[in-house]
This record gives C-alpha cells, sequence and structure tokens, in this order.
C-alpha cells in the first residue's frame, strides 16, 4: 500500500461500522452526511454539503488549476431488516446497509485522508462526490443539476463486488451496467357482478394477459450480446370477491444493455398494452418514469484503469470476468456528461455466508476498504497526468 497506511485503513474501517449501525434510506443521508463533514473536517479536506439536500462534495487542490477529476461514492441504504448478527448490526429497524454503499462512503473518505496527507498535491484537482439515493435512481441526476460535474472532465465509481476476493479489481470494456425504465400501465374496464361477466369488462383478465405477453417481449431477442429483461412486480387490482374489478395497474421495470433494444422494448409494451385491452374492450394508460442509460466504459480509460490496477495493486489484481450484470446504476448519468469508467472491488469474505447483495444477511471483508481506496487514489493521480499529457 503506498497511499492507505495502516491508520486510515483502521479510521476507515471504524467509519464503516459507524455508518452500518445507522444506515439511511436514499435521500434521508443527514447523518451519514454529516459523519462525512466531520471527517472531511477532521483530516482538513474544503467541502460543499447539502447539494441536491444531502449531497456532499470535497475538493482537493491540483498542483495545476485544470479540469477536476471525480470520484463518486454512493451513501444510501435499503429498506431491509438487518439479520447478519454483526456486532456493528444495524440500530434503524427495517433499514440496512445491504449493499455495501457503508464501504463505498467510507472508501472515498479513505481516499481524502491519502490525499490530504500526500506530500505533494495531485497533478489535477480531484472532487470526490458523495451522493445521495442511488438505489432510487434519482441522486446522480440530482448531483449533476446542481453543477458538480461541470468542469469535470473525468470520473470513477466503484461498486464492491462479492463475487470476487479481496485484492481483485474487475475493469471491464463495454456495458457492464443495464438500463433502467419502470413503467406503469392502468387498464380500465368496466365493474359488475361477479356472477354475471357478461354484463363486465374484466381489468383482471386484461391486466393478466397483458402481463403474459410482457413476459414474450424478451424471450425472442434476449440473446448473450444483447440481454433484456422485462418484469412486471406490482399488479394490484379488485376490492370484493363478488365484484368484477374495473381497474387493475401493472407495474414494472426494463433492463437493457443495448440503447436500441431499450426503445424497442419501451415501445413494445406500449403497443402489447394498448392492442390487448383494445381486443377486450378495455382502455390503457400507460406512463413511463424517467429512467437511467445503461454504463458503458470506454476503452481507453479501460486501459489507463486497468494499467493503474497493475503497479497499485499488483499485476494480477484484474479479473477477467465476462460482462452479465444486468442491474443499474445511476452512475451512468455522468456519463453523459463527461468520461469515465465504473469498476468493481473484490470483496468476497470467505469466512461469512455469501448472501448476495440487497439480502438481509449481506456483509463483505473489509479488507476491500484500503484496496479500494489504494485504487482509486492511485486511479484520480493517473488520470490527472493522462488528461494532462494529452492536453486539456
Ligand atoms: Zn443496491
Ligand atoms: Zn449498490
Amino acid at each position: 500500500m503506498r497511499w492507505i497506511t495502516p491508520e486510515i485503513e483502521r479510521e476507515m474501517i471504524a467509519i464503516r461500522h459507524d455508518l452500518h449501525r445507522h444506515p439511511e434510506l436514499s435521500w434521508q443521508e443527514y447523518r451519514t452526511a454529516d459523519k462525512v463533514c466531520q471527517t472531511l473536517n477532521n483530516h482538513g479536506v474544503t467541502y460543499t454539503e447539502g447539494i441536491a439536500g444531502v449531497g456532499v462534495v470535497a475538493d482537493i487542490p491540483g498542483k495545476v488549476n485544470g479540469p477536476v477529476i471525480a470520484l463518486r461514492a454512493d451513501m444510501d441504504a435499503l429498506p431491509v431488516q438487518e439479520d447478519t448478527g454483526l456486532s456493528f448490526a444495524s440500530e434503524n429497524p427495517g433499514v440496512m446497509h445491504a449493499c455495501g454503499h457503508d464501504g463505498h462512503t467510507s472508501i472515498l473518505l479513505g481516499v481524502a485522508m491519502a490525499l490530504a496527507d500526500a506530500p505533494e498535491p495531485p497533478p489535477l484537482p480531484i472532487r470526490l462526490l458523495f451522493q445521495p439515493a442511488e438505489e432510487v435512481a434519482t441522486g446522480a441526476k440530482a448531483m449533476i443539476r446542481e453543477g458538480t460535474i461541470k468542469d469535470v472532465r473525468m470520473i470513477f465509481g466503484a461498486h464492491l463486488d462479492c463475487n470476487h476476493p479481496v485484492g481483485k479489481v474487475v475493469v471491464n470494456e463495454g456495458v457492464v451496467s443495464a438500463s433502467r425504465d419502470v413503467f406503469r400501465i392502468k387498464v380500465t374496464g368496466r365493474g359488475g357482478h361477479a356472477a354475471r361477466p357478461q354484463e363486465a369488462i374484466d381489468a383482471i383478465k386484461i391486466g393478466i394477459h397483458i402481463a403474459q405477453e410482457l413476459q414474450q417481449l424478451t424471450s425472442g431477442a434476449m440473446t448473450a450480446s444483447n440481454p433484456a429483461v422485462v418484469s412486471v412486480g406490482c399488479f394490484q387490482a379488485g376490492t370484493a370477491p363478488n365484484v368484477i374489478a374495473e381497474t387493475a395497474v401493472l407495474e414494472g421495470t426494463i433492463y437493457a444493455q443495448d440503447q436500441a433494444e431499450r426503445l424497442r422494448l419501451n415501445e413494445a409494451i406500449r403497443e402489447t398494452a394498448q392492442t390487448i385491452a383494445q381486443q377486450h374492450n378495455g382502455i390503457v394508460s400507460m406512463e413511463m418514469e424517467e429512467g437511467i442509460p445503461a454504463i458503458e466504459n470506454k476503452p481507453e480509460i479501460v486501459q489507463l484503469a486497468r494499467e493503474t490496477a497493475r503497479s497499485s495493486l499488483g499485476k494480477d489484481s484484474i479479473v477477467d470476468t465476462p460482462v452479465t450484470n444486468m442491474g443499474a446504476e445511476d452512475f451512468s448519468c455522468f456519463l453523459e456528461h463527461t468520461e469515465g469508467v465504473y469498476v468493481r472491488i473484490g470483496s468476497w469474505n470467505m469466512a461469512a455466508n455469501i448472501a448476495p447483495a440487497h439480502s438481509s444477511q449481506f456483509d463483505f471483508d473489509e479488507g476491500a476498504l484500503a484496496v479500494g481506496a489504494e485504487y482509486l487514489t492511485s486511479l484520480a493521480i493517473a488520470a490527472g497526468k493522462w488528461v494532462q499529457e494529452r492536453g486539456f
């Protein structure tokens, strides 16, 4: 380790325990933001708080006052009741850091400490973005609206990954996370007596038919190179066993790795719902929430990130794993405005059970904190040099 001293590592672990014990849901990260500010204060790093509500942005000046290299961490927890038995388990009922964002926040604070202690400033200014509300996919957009990446030339984000051991990182080219769009379909029929369905238009029947057809939309198009998923997660209808439902509401999510496929599915869902409703004399209306795009890692910046991993973590530190992640991550919103790369930091804990992210028993190996901070510090410095060498 060049940047992360044992003292910094100890402080990162203590911060992680504190954040884990006091998790906060999206847009409610007040205590978390306070902890971030306190730590930055203690280490003499300047910052702005209250960005988009609870976001915090720290700025480390560079040798020259050029374009900015940014690193981003998310701070929110999930509505999950923790069941890990950890000594620092959540004290906030029904809320848990089940995705490792407590780790991400600690890692970025470790970077802040390392840069604050550095013998000389980085080649270009480094900005640390502590972002709220990643899990609901609105935090990144809000941080962007507040102008936090206007002067950013390059940005990096990282997620802990319990599929790989500590010391390894995943730095892949191309699409590494899917786009995500949420849809809501309201079916309106005509209510009536359950004994005389011929007098009514059954919204449940129409809704079931639509839900079944939506599953078919991706089955034909799904290939290894172009995966996409349409899932209906909510179906609400009906008021009584002897009343035919007048309305039914279906809500679901589209995940796609390819932008053309994303648009095709958007359109196909609308058409499918309309056609089926018409066939049964019903009416549908459809709403789409403003979604988030896929993350696409650019080859030349991936090369920089890979070289940096080899020099800072060791030449065998990169895992070559095929890209199959169908989850979405709102880091993609930053990449609509600037260049960057999203990496994964190995955090597999051999001793613990390997509970998946978002589960009540999720945990990770805290050795990943020092590795993640070491890597991101090196990456921000290397990126500054890289940008400088190529001219601004
Ligand atoms: Zn998550
Ligand atoms: Zn996450």
